[in-house]
């Protein structure tokens, strides 16, 4: 099934949500009457950000919501309130107590600065669970810290007098190679590598659920197995920055941002050769282009649907 029943989001759960940004997305938010979403699968953008501090912009952080289990692709900062939006707006699975099981695309800040938020706030919340997580190869050691940081807490919890449960702090940590990483009724996840700068493992993920595919980058400059996974994949969730703005970059800057990410005419040129349903752009570095020229540089290159993610948007 393709995506093309999505002109724009099926839902913005929170207006107020992007703030200044939303005049310069706004174009790429049609007005057009929705139809009905896909029957069990929707994709919650919680974070749409980059280590940038944008107020409307929380840390990476997606949802995959099959009828109402969420599974969690980066644990930004902001993940847990932002999860809460979305439960308060509507989307049943975003409880916080129902977050239990994320995977973890590569280690940066970025991406993971929510982790211990994620560890804890659903267990103060009463999950019972301890947390499911999948990642790179590192992702046990820096599990392993955080607890330790905040051991004084879990103890004064346990220890005192809070009708805590002792399991749901807990995190059973896998550390992934590519491959299918995970499968339960709902969901296939199959990880993939991706070239990330200097990172030493960093991944993608395809979900494939039973009514849709999805494909999401993590971040990663031009990797062919972006479009090898993805395949006409329903979604290709891709990070993306300006060409006009990378161009008004120091070199030093320039040599990074090439190693590290993904430029909107190379997007352009993945996405011709993935053939996705829908492209989502998220993670997007503007550097003082619009959202709308942006997506005007992918679209020099390809003329699919395009979509400018913003925070609390559903697919
Ligand atoms: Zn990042
Ligand atoms: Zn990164």
């Amino acid at each position: 099934m393709r995506g093309r029943f999505v002109l724009g989001p099926l839902v913005v759960l929170a207006a107020a949500s992007c703030g200044s940004d939303a005049s310069s997305t706004g174009a790429h938010r049609s007005a057009a009457p929705q139809v009905e979403p896909p029957a069990r699968t929707r994709i919650v953008l919680l974070g749409t950000g980059t280590p940038n501090a944008d107020p409307d912009r929380s840390g990476p952080a997606v949802a995959i919501v099959v009828d109402d289990t969420p599974y969690l692709i980066d644990l930004g900062p902001g993940v847990v309130r932002r999860a809460a939006a979305a439960y308060r707006a509507g989307v049943e699975g975003m409880k916080v107590s129902n977050l239990k099981t994320a995977f973890i695309t590569h280690l940066h800040t970025d991406h993971t600065l929510g982790y211990a938020d994620f560890v804890f706030t659903p267990w103060v919340l009463e999950r019972d669970a301890p947390a499911e997580v999948y990642g790179p190869r590192g992702l046990e050691a820096m599990t392993g810290h955080l607890l330790a940081a905040y051991e004084e807490d879990i103890r004064v919890r346990i220890d005192g007098l809070e009708p805590v449960n002792t399991g749901g702090y807990r995190v059973n940590v896998h550390e992934v190679e590519p491959g299918l990483i995970y499968e339960d009724e709902k969901v296939r996840v199959t990880a993939f590598p991706v070239e990330h700068g200097s990172w030493p493992q960093s991944f993608g993920y395809r979900f494939e659920t039973p009514d849709r595919t999805i494909v999401i980058s993590g971040d990663t400059r031009p990797s062919p197995a972006i479009a090898e996974n993805c395949r006409g994949c329903d979604v290709l969730i891709h990070e993306v920055y300006s060409q006009a703005g990378f161009d008004r970059r120091a070199p030093e800057w320039q040599r990074y941002h090439s190693s590290f990410h993904t430029s909107a005419p190379e997007l352009g040129r993945i996405a011709a050769e993935a053939q996705p349903g829908m492209l989502i752009l998220y993670h997007q570095l503007l550097w003082g282009s619009t959202a709308d020229e942006l997506v005007e540089e992918i679209r020099q290159v390809w003329d699919g649907e395009i979509v400018y993610g913003n925070d609390l948007e559903v697919y």
